[in-house]
């Protein structure tokens, strides 16, 4: 048994800090949000699954699977967030893949998708997570295994208490002055959360006409993405850009209305961009940090599979 750190509550700090407290160990969470509060980043993700490949990042696609099948599991039960949709990435040309092997995966059928698109990556069932409800799940299982929760800022590793044996570090962008990583940077992105209106598949449009248009139907509301802006960072948000989400949004998906009428909220939160992800242990002043940030938009999707790599890794 060991004595942990974990700095940071948001999904992937409250994701490892439950493995390591289910192997025993005596976990504290430092955040700069009070116990049970969470950080916008996480808070406002749309949190879909969909695979992820990177030939500069080889164990990717291995946190990502693991992910799928611990999320999946979950979908069960209710109090998770968690629910299972049909989703579909709208594309320009035909083409095959390279997730083809999974199972479920599928081109769009005919009349299924928009006169402006060729085609579309269909995973007939993947695993949605509902942000607010999983985090405050996640809260909750983390308590009842032990977790003490705490709200406090470090301004360095070295001031961590004597007494942690390892520290890891799941602050996302405050890694980067933490650790000085230059590679880390924020994308602000623009949200629209708007009423649930029926409409249950997941359907995005990353490099066509509504390019960055998003649609993510959770059980109780629908978000709507995103107008983005690499390298800033403050929360404030642009009517126009509302207007733009849900035109664009509207124009993605036939027979899809939502207006202003529909819109319940409004955010900017950013994610965590850098080129790869940092999984990895270093000693600082004698101790072991294990690093675990700069997700991008894949927090939720790898988190499990993270999470799980750390623990093995604690445990040697
Ligand atoms: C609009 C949007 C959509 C997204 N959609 C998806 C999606 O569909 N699928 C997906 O997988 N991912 C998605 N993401 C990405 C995902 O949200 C992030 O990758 C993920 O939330 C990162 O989580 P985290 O726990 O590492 O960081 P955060 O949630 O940012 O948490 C960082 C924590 O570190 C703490 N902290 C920071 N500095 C310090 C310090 N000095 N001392 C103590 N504590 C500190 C903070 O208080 C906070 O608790 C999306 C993100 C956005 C913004």
């Amino acid at each position: 048994m060991k004595e942990i750190l974990v700095l940071g509550s948001g999904v992937s700090g409250l994701s490892t800090a439950l493995k390591l407290a289910k192997d025993g160990h005596k976990v504290t969470i430092w955040s700069l949000e009070p116990a049970g509060f969470f950080p916008r980043g996480s808070a406002n993700a749309y949190a879909m699954w969909w695979p992820v490949a990177d030939p500069a990042q080889p164990r990717l696609e291995g946190w990502a699977e693991f992910t799928f099948t611990e999320l999946s599991a979950l979908a069960s039960d209710p109090a998770t967030g968690v629910v299972m949709r049909k989703v579909m990435a709208l594309k320009m040309k035909r083409e095959t893949p390279w997730f083809a092997k999974l199972s479920g995966f599928r081109h769009a059928l005919p009349g299924e998708i928009s006169a402006e698109y060729a085609d579309a990556h269909v995973l007939d069932t993947a695993p949605i997570v509902d942000p607010g409800v999983y985090l405050g799940w996640l809260y909750k299982q983390c308590t009842e295994s032990g977790v003490t929760f705490e709200q406090r800022a470090v301004s360095a590793f070295a001031d961590c208490p004597a007494q942690y044996e390892v520290i890891v570090n799941c602050t996302s962008l405050g890694s980067r002055s933490l650790t000085g990583d230059k590679d880390l940077y924020p994308s602000r992105f623009q949200v629209v959360t708007i009423k649930q209106n029926g409409f249950d598949s997941v359907v995005f449009d990353d490099e066509g006409p509504n390019r960055r248009a998003c649609v993510v139907p959770h059980r109780d509301y629908i978000k709507l993405g995103a107008v983005v802006d690499e390298h800033i960072e403050t929360s404030e948000t642009d009517p126009a850009a509302t207007l733009d989400i849900l035109r664009r949004c509207a124009k993605m998906i036939p027979g899809f209305k939502a207006d202003l009428t529909d819109v319940l909220s409004v955010v900017r939160a950013c994610r965590p961009e850098r080129r790869t992800v940092r999984v990895e242990a270093e000693k600082v002043c004698g101790r072991t940090v294990v690093h675990n940030y700069g997700h991008d938009g894949m927090g939720y999707i790898i988190s499990a599979g993270i999470a799980d790599e750390i623990r093995q890794l604690v445990k040697t």
